[in-house]
């Protein structure tokens, strides 16, 4: 069922309030140049409130999302679970731009739910906590392969680097810490 409200009969009275829930169907997203695939519609559920001067909506989704790893480019599936608060009018108000507008005796949720979404994305996003990520010099994907580039720097270096400094930056990561 898609996110269609009919809301003729909240619009009657002010303080007039309805249940909802359905799921919205949605097409890919290509956000900051990332293609975001959506895993089956969006489950929403909430309720619709007339105010007065405004319909507003509070609404909890659901939506299952493929997202690219930020870390070693391979993509995976998340899901977002998030709630949101959408005010909406029929008139436009330049001064509160935040205000969604809706037309006749329905609401249609659909740009509502995807604005939402698009602020659960998180900016760079990780397939899990552990990712190693690509290897900055070869390209490979250091969690299926090992390869020997880190190695190969690590011995140029000695080469060029002061022995004394060198002592203290192994020190140093033996302690586990970033150098
Ligand atoms: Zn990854
Ligand atoms: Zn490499």
């Amino acid at each position: 069922m898609k996110l269609v409200i009919d809301v003729s009969d909240i619009l009657k009275e002010k303080g007039f309030s309805k249940e909802f829930s359905g799921s919205q169907p949605l097409e890919d997203i290509i956000y900051q140049g990332e293609r975001i695939g959506l895993l089956g519609p969006v489950g929403v559920s909430g309720h619709i409130t007339n105010t007065g001067k405004l319909l507003v909506v509070d609404a909890d989704a659901v939506a299952k999302v493929s997202l690219q790893c930020g870390r070693c480019t391979k993509r995976y599936d998340k899901e977002l679970k998030f709630s949101f608060t959408a005010r909406l009018s029929k008139i436009g108000d330049p001064e509160d731009p935040d205000v969604f507008l809706y037309e006749g005796e329905v609401v249609d949720l659909k740009d509502i739910i995807l604005e939402f979404l698009l602020l659960e994305l998180p900016m760079r996003g990780q397939c899990s906590e552990e990712c190693k990520g690509l290897c900055p010099y070869c390209g490979c994907d250091l969690n299926v392969e090992q390869c020997q580039c880190e190695e190969k720097v690590e011995h140029q270096e000695e080469r060029v680097v002061d022995p004394r400094l060198l002592a203290l930056k192994k020190a140093l990561s033996a302690n586990g810490e970033e150098v």
